[in-house]
């Protein structure tokens, strides 16, 4: 499987060889020659066509004796390099450049007929079988009084066109050779440049399929097979990412699970086999209580992020008051700020302000900020919550003045299961799913969320939404 595209190359490079070679050494020899042949009869031609019109008739009109005419027909004959005859049209030879003036003898050549050329005005054959060999032969009718007296007829050695029609050949074979040595690069080309990478490629591929993810490789081309190969390796590390990230989840919800399950099973028993005596039995309770509500909220967490996944966060956008929003939140958070004696300073621009979200993802992001900057703010301070417009855009902030975040920390925050060291103390309950829950409704509307916090000095965190279209236009 793998050599065959390689293979196919090959028979495709021999293939072009072999027609190439076919064409050049059938079609490319007569065509020269006929090409050749055709220009020296045109040339030929008009040279003849002159001579009847001028030496030749004036013999049959005896303005010239046949001697003048022979001497300049002679030295016409060798500059053209061929043998120039004067025929009447009953065959007999009146002057040949190629035998002296003898007008005794009265020379006949058998079966001479002009119209052998057929329309065309030269022949390239034996001459009335006057030579052993294959003669280009041109006639000239010479007219006088509208009548055909004779013809100038130039034959011309075959010999001479086929010597230039070789040399012209020769010249097309050493180009086809050279041509097919070049196209040659062209394979070694397609060898380095695709076949390698292609294989490279094909080989990572089986390692993936069967299941070694961190197989990598690496093409060094950025045409489309080195983005190929850059995009296979990028999936490969994604899914290995994916796989990795699956195996710390369950890890970490197994873990989440059993702690309190392990201290409420552990406290149930202590009080059923009456280690903890019945006067504490409601301290206990309590405690495991506390631990269910734990479990609740880390179940009912893990159930909202796997919606999250599964539909790719499928959004209900609308338009809706965004104040209205952050001040129900605040106040459902009264009771807890008074429990901490904390206050919530809402800042909002305009009475209304409306954005185009989905609300009820919005409200969540906005309870778990402000749940969080409650859990790890201190006694007696206060939580800002400001919204400011830049760009078409409406930006949210959740200040405390509370722990604040280790800067090792913060790049983490987002993670699932991530909860601080720092935090541990503040947050018994804390899932580390709040903020991971936070970020994926935030980037499902393409939208950005940031966190800045200085540890032992406070957060905010800040994040934009986008105003609606209406209100925009308003402004
Ligand atoms: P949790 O449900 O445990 O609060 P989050 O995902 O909401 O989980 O938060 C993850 C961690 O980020 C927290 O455990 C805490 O360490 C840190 N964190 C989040 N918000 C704040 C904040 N306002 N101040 C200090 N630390 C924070």
């Amino acid at each position: 499987m793998k050599k065959t595209l390689y293979l196919k190359f090959v028979l495709a490079y021999f293939i072009f060889f072999m027609f190439g070679f076919i064409i050049v050494t059938t079609f490319v020899p007569s065509m020269t020659k006929e090409q050749l042949v055709r220009e020296k009869a045109e040339n030929l031609y008009s040279e003849a066509m002159l001579i009847a019109q001028s030496y030749a008739s004036g013999l049959y009109t005896s303005e010239n004796s046949l001697e003048e005419v022979k001497a300049q027909l002679d030295a016409l004959a060798v500059y053209l390099d061929s043998s120039i005859r004067i025929i009447n049209p009953s065959g007999r030879l009146v002057l040949d450049t190629e035998t002296p003036i003898n007008v005794e003898d009265v020379v006949m050549i058998e079966n001479f007929d002009p119209t052998v050329t057929r329309g065309s005005y030269y022949t390239v054959d034996h001459f009335f079988e006057n030579y052993e060999f294959d003669v280009l032969s041109v006639f000239a009718p010479i007219t006088s009084d509208y009548k055909v007296k004779g013809y100038v007829v130039i034959i011309c050695d075959m010999t001479t066109i086929e010597a230039s029609s070789n040399n012209l050949l020769s010249i097309s074979y050493i180009t086809m050779v050279i041509l097919f040595l070049l196209s040659g690069i062209i394979l070694i080309f397609f060898t380095e440049m695709v076949y390698m990478p292609l294989r490279k490629i094909t080989y990572a591929t089986e390692q993936y399929a069967s299941g070694n993810m961190h197989y990598e490789f690496q093409v060094d081309s950025e045409d489309e097979i080195g983005y190929l190969a850059a995009c296979l390796n990028y999936m490969a590390s994604e899914i290995a990412r994916a796989e990795d990230d699956q195996k710390k989840f369950v890890a970490n919800v197994s873990h989440d699970f059993r702690s309190p399950l392990t201290s409420i099973h552990g406290y149930l028993e202590a009080m059923l086999d009456g280690t903890i005596p019945p006067e504490l039995h409601e301290k206990y309770l309590n405690i495991v209580l506390n631990e269910t509500d734990r479990l609740t909220k880390l179940t009912n967490s893990l159930l909202v992020l796997n919606n999250l996944n599964t539909k790719g966060i499928l959004l209900d956008k609308s338009d809706f008051d965004i104040n209205q929003v952050i001040r129900r939140t605040a106040a459902a958070f009264e009771g807890t700020c008074r429990a901490k004696t904390l206050a919530i300073e809402v800042v909002l621009t305009g009475d209304e302000m409306f954005v185009h979200a989905d609300m009820d993802k919005i409200q969540r992001v906005l309870y778990n900020l402000t749940d969080n900057a409650i859990k790890f703010s201190h006694h007696d301070s206060v939580i800002k919550i400001e919204t400011y417009e830049k760009n078409n855009k409406l930006f949210i902030s959740i200040k405390d003045t509370g722990i604040g975040i280790p800067k090792d920390d913060l790049k983490l925050i987002w993670d699932r299961f991530y909860k601080s060291d720092l935090s541990r103390g503040k947050d018994k309950k804390g899932t580390g799913l709040g903020l991971s829950i936070v970020k994926e409704i935030i980037n499902a509307h393409n939208e950005n969320i940031n966190v800045i916090s200085t540890e032992g000095v406070g957060s905010e965190f800040i994040f934009s939404l986008p105003l609606a279209e209406d209100y925009d236009e308003d402004i």
